[in-house]
């Protein structure tokens, strides 16, 4: 049973030097059909997976789906409050992705107004010289406004997402990027290292020596003084790269990382129902004709076996802070953690990478570049 919602809307006005996520450009993308297809590939869904209790979270991401003019914004809502509305739980959470430049306040009124409670901003540095780089057509300036104005129209959970490791960035620019965000004084901040992945424009800069990626262990170095002024300055590291003041950790994601299904819709969407993981088209032709044929526009459907769902929990689990509940483990897969994974978990133990109690395993602070070779020990 699924009680999240993830709805993929892949416009963006411009595409940033280092993105690799599933979007086109805003212009001359024909927006009708798309929400069109979306709809009767939430349509199609919830007719072989129908809704059986309530909705708990729902998150629009991106692309920038506030780069949907106002009306189109309506359309999309309409879809929402046709299929979803009527199983909202009473403290859902719904997040909206936006870009600073992309979000008037006539938008903001109008998501508040739908009861978008959580807006998760793509700030990435204050500096406006590495925006530019970066290919962010943003400012700091218009960050502070976005953020002071969707503050004084009612919003009260506001992630800020933030790329350290960005090419010639200095230690010294991150932290004073993470002082500045400090001042902004929202409840949520997600950190990533930048990745130059391949079929970006960074990709090809590399590839002509024009730019230089940064060093492991310089983005370690910056990845644990983030850490600790976002510690000291009262927030909490509920996951490896997430970090919130108390109770506003993000539901939504939340849902990830326990391992629980999910429903995805749009555009290269990913979603996990009924133990099967699934994944969308990423091109935009495709899905809207597939859709127009009243198929659902995947490229995976994998149905998990046990072994699968068991390495998953552990995985996404020991992401976060409060790791993998040894009780919920054994409901969930009738055999003890420890029957499973015991000789691991007591070499990571005394190697100081896991944190053992009667509850849980947990991974240890500071070993989120070594997380992957301590979470491939736990494949079955
Ligand atoms: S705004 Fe987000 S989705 Fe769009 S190109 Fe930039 S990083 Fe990618």
């Amino acid at each position: 049973m699924s009680q999240a919602v993830y709805i993929h809307i892949p416009f963006c006005n411009e595409i940033c030097h280092y993105c690799d996520f599933a979007k086109v450009y805003y212009r001359n993308q024909k927006r009708d059909a798309y929400l069109q297809a979306l709809e009767r590939e939430i349509a199609l869904t919830l007719s072989e997976c129908p809704i059986l209790g309530e909705i708990k979270t729902i998150y629009f991401g991106g692309g920038t789906p506030t780069a949907l003019s106002i009306e189109e914004l309506k359309q999309l809502f309409c879809i929402v409050n046709q299929y979803f509305r009527p199983f909202f739980a009473p403290d859902i959470e719904i997040t909206v992705e936006a870009n600073p430049d992309s979000l008037t306040i006539e938008k903001l009124t109008f998501l508040y107004e739908q009861g978008v409670n959580r807006l998760s901003i793509g700030v990435q540095t204050f500096s406006d010289i590495h925006l530019a780089k970066m290919g962010r057509t943003h400012t700091k300036s218009q960050v502070e406004y976005v953020i002071e104005q969707s503050k004084n129209i009612g919003f009260r959970n506001i992630n800020v997402d933030f790329i350290y490791g960005v090419p010639n960035q200095t230690h010294q620019e991150v932290m004073d990027d993470i002082e500045q965000f400090l001042q902004l004084d929202v409840q949520h901040i997600s950190t990533y290292a930048l990745i130059i992945e391949p079929h970006t424009k960074f990709f090809i800069q590399q590839n002509k020596g024009q730019l230089i990626e940064t060093a492991d262990d310089i983005e370690a170095d910056m990845y644990m003084a983030i850490n600790e002024a976002l510690l000291a300055a009262g927030y909490e590291q509920y996951e490896l790269s997430n970090f919130a003041k108390p109770g506003c950790a993000s539901k939504h994601n939340l849902t990830y990382w326990q391992n629980l299904p999910y429903y995805g819709f749009g555009l290269g969407a990913h979603g996990y129902l009924n133990n099967v993981r699934y994944a969308n088209t990423k091109a935009i032709t495709n899905y809207v004709k597939t859709l127009s044929g009243n198929e659902r526009p995947l490229v995976e459907n994998h149905k998990l076996t046990r072994e699968e769902q068991i390495e998953e929990t552990i995985f996404l689990g020991l992401r976060t802070r409060i790791g993998v509940n040894k009780q919920q483990f054994t409901q969930r897969f009738g055999v003890s953690l420890l029957d499973i994974y015991g000789e691991t978990i007591a070499k990571h133990v005394q190697k100081g990478w896991i944190i053992e109690t009667d509850e849980s395993i947990v991974l240890a602070k500071d070993t989120l570049f070594i997380a992957n070779q301590i979470m491939s020990d736990y494949l079955l």
